[in-house]
């Protein structure tokens, strides 16, 4: 495995005692202003967008991005932002939303794995099968649904063994190439009612309010708990979690792009060199085309 996260203020300790509570929803003091934020994140693009290039090149990595948030914490935007000056081709978008009929015919991890990135490209899951151990942990009744042999009264194993079985799925993954970042977006409770209101006062924003989210908001304590336990359970050198402040998005996008940006450029990649013998014929070629 050649990947080792970078460090960075965000990132989420692999031995555990993560506290959400401890967590900053703003950016430190001394941060740049929005203007800064927003050309520092133009550079990060650029240089993201060589970066990819390269990795195209060399194809042995792919990297895969999560993000997961929960509403209006700016997944989409950050995604855009961040990603808008890569090559179409370069890399993949997916959302997980509630599973289907055939998804749920499944293990939880077969709905992903069907849009894992290939070599040389970057793939962003906008949402994931963290889903199955956040949105079901806090409503554990989606689990009747899930046509599980087996489901314990005490949830306390299960919940365990998917961590497990994440950990497992993850290190598979980077054992083979993938490069795995995962960014929790973390926004406040303040912060996501100011966005929601400013959702129903601006009717070109009414189309992203949605009466489920302002009901999801009931169980915020409890999303805590589960992002906080999650986060622990699964934040490790070749998977790592990095928790973003994200009640200013230019401060956000621009401290995503840098994770992406400096773990990448810490990566073994580079264009492949021509051997000498096949460089010795591109001089017969270039006579040979001169001649035409
Ligand atoms: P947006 O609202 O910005 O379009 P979104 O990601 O919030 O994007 P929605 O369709 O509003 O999309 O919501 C997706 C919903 O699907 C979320 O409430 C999420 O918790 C739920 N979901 C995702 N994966 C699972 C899962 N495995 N099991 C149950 N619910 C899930
Ligand atoms: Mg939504």
């Amino acid at each position: 495995m050649n990947f080792e996260a970078i460090n960075s203020p965000f990132l989420v300790p692999f031995s555990g005692g993560f506290r959400i509570d401890d967590q900053p929803t703003r950016p430190p003091d001394d941060q740049a202003d929005k203007k800064t934020n927003k050309d520092l994140l133009k550079s990060l693009v650029a240089e993201l967008r060589e970066l990819q290039q390269v990795l195209y090149a060399d194809d042995r990595y792919s990297v895969l991005l999560i993000f997961q948030a929960m509403d209006a914490a700016g997944k989409d935007s950050t995604i855009r932002n961040v990603m808008t000056g890569v090559n179409p081709a370069g890399f993949q978008v997916f959302s997980f939303k509630v599973p289907s009929a055939e998804e749920l015919d499944h293990d939880f991890l077969w709905r992903t794995s069907k849009r894992l990135p290939e070599r040389g490209r970057i793939g962003v899951f906008n949402r994931s099968y963290y889903e199955e151990v956040l949105v079901v942990r806090v409503h554990p009744g989606i689990l009747d649904g899930q046509k599980l042999p087996e489901v314990p009264d005490d949830l306390t194993e299960f919940w365990r063994l998917r961590y497990q079985s994440i950990n497992e799925h993850e290190q598979h993954l980077a054992r083979n190439g993938t490069v795995i970042m995962k960014f929790w977006l973390n926004v406040s409770r303040d912060e996501q009612k100011e966005r929601f209101l400013s959702r129903l006062d601006e009717p070109e924003k009414h189309w992203k309010f949605s009466v489920g989210d302002v009901k999801e908001r009931s169980h915020w304590d409890s999303y805590m708990q589960a992002y906080e336990e999650m986060l622990n359970a699964t934040s490790r050198p070749w998977a790592p979690w990095y928790a973003i402040p994200a009640d200013s998005k230019p401060f956000m996008r621009r401290s995503v792009a840098q994770i992406v940006v400096d773990n990448l450029k810490a990566l073994d990649i580079a264009y492949p060199t021509v051997d000498p013998a096949e460089k010795a014929r591109f001089d017969e070629m270039r006579t040979l085309l001169e001649k035409e």
